[in-house]
């Protein structure tokens, strides 16, 4: 039961158990910050398992051989994996599951489609079938589980996209997502469990991935600012995206948990901006003219793009008492040259 299986010999019952997937990824590294100061016990993390190393959370890991302070654990599974998953759900026995993990590049799941559905549909399938399995076999019925949407699920809609607006995916990793989103909701009304399926529009931060294009876009601004390139290539400048910051945006996933029943929610800033509004920000903060080094390169396109997101997500403001902002990140990332970093969050007018 709750507390029993407290580390550090803590008996707290308020203290939760937590397990995240996709630990590489920029929002759990955020979430462990942020579960960790509200108190929880060590997230358990799983981790996929082809990736070596945990670039984002390195600050927060702790070795597990210094285990009296250890915060956050880390173990091996894979979504891919069934039996890990059910292997960790029995061993850890956590209140709350975080499915963040996936292969998350649009572009990239062109290339890769079958490999994506294996991890973003199915293997939040496979997370799901875990929970239910461990429920049955141990009556822990407290657990909750959260899965991760997107707000390419919506792909070509009118706007502003809410809970209620139907999804027309536009890529593989799209329609992988719309399935796990269907999945979650069927394991709610069939078994009475406790999920949320919140859909997060675009959110960004120095964490993020270098080939999604807000980072793509500040860490070559700042190279050129200290003449290390001169020009910056891109796909699409028309895109229009809803950007929020990801360390905002795991209060939200948090939050959507605490409530009396799982539900679907829909967290954006509810303002959407094209790509070369955000090169004309980006290099204007640095005193450059994003028109004298961005070139078009046409491998950057899309085979279906989707031109236009932007979130309604008033049933998610009700719940938090709070709007998210817009946000804009100018971060050198090359730690070798110490010449120009600065970090910057502001706010886009
Ligand atoms: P996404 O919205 O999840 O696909 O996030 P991305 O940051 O990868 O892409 C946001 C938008 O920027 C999409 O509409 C892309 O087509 C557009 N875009 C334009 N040029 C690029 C580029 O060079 N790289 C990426 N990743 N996106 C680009």
């Amino acid at each position: 039961g709750s507390g029993s299986h407290a580390a550090n010999g803590s008996t707290t019952s308020e203290r939760k158990v937590t397990l995240l997937t996709g630990i590489i990824g920029q929002d759990d590294s955020y979430l462990t910050e942020f579960l960790l100061n509200k108190g929880y016990e060590g997230p358990v993390r799983s981790l996929l398992l082809r990736l070596s190393r945990t670039p984002s959370v390195n600050h927060i890991y702790i070795d597990p051989h210094n285990a009296h302070k250890a915060c956050m654990k880390v173990h091996y599974a894979d979504l891919t994996d069934a039996s890990s998953l059910r292997c960790w759900l029995d061993n850890i026995q956590p209140h709350e599951v975080y499915n963040l993990a996936a292969q998350s590049h649009v572009a990239v799941s062109f290339e890769i489609p079958d490999y994506t559905a294996d991890v973003v549909a199915t293997g939040a399938l496979r997370l799901l079938e875990a929970v239910i399995s461990h429920i049955t076999a141990t009556g822990q019925t407290h657990i909750k589980y959260y899965q991760a949407g997107s707000s390419e699920m919506f792909g070509s809609t009118s706007l502003p996209q809410s809970e209620e607006t139907p999804f027309h995916p536009r890529s593989p990793y799209a329609a992988s997502k719309c399935a796990a989103h269907w999945y979650t909701v069927n394991y709610r009304e069939a078994y009475g469990t406790f999920t949320c399926n919140v859909i997060l529009f675009n959110h960004e931060s120095p964490r993020r991935g270098e080939n999604f294009v807000t980072r793509k876009i500040t860490r070559v601004v700042g190279r050129i600012k200290i003449v290390l390139q001169n020009k910056l290539f891109l796909g699409n400048l028309q895109a229009s995206r809803d950007w929020g910051l990801a360390g905002d945006y795991v209060e939200a996933m948090w939050m959507m948990l605490q409530q009396e029943k799982g539900d679907n929610y829909v967290v954006a800033t509810e303002e959407s901006h094209t790509v070369e509004e955000f090169l004309e920000v980006a290099f204007g903060y640095v005193g450059l003219n994003w028109k004298d080094h961005v070139v078009i390169d046409k491998r950057y396109f899309r085979p279906a793009e989707v031109d236009n997101l932007k979130g309604d997500s008033s049933k998610a403001r009700k719940v938090l008492g709070r709007k998210y902002w817009l946000m804009l990140v100018i971060w050198m990332s090359n730690n070798s040259l110490k010449i120009y970093k600065t970090t910057v969050w502001s706010v886009l007018e």
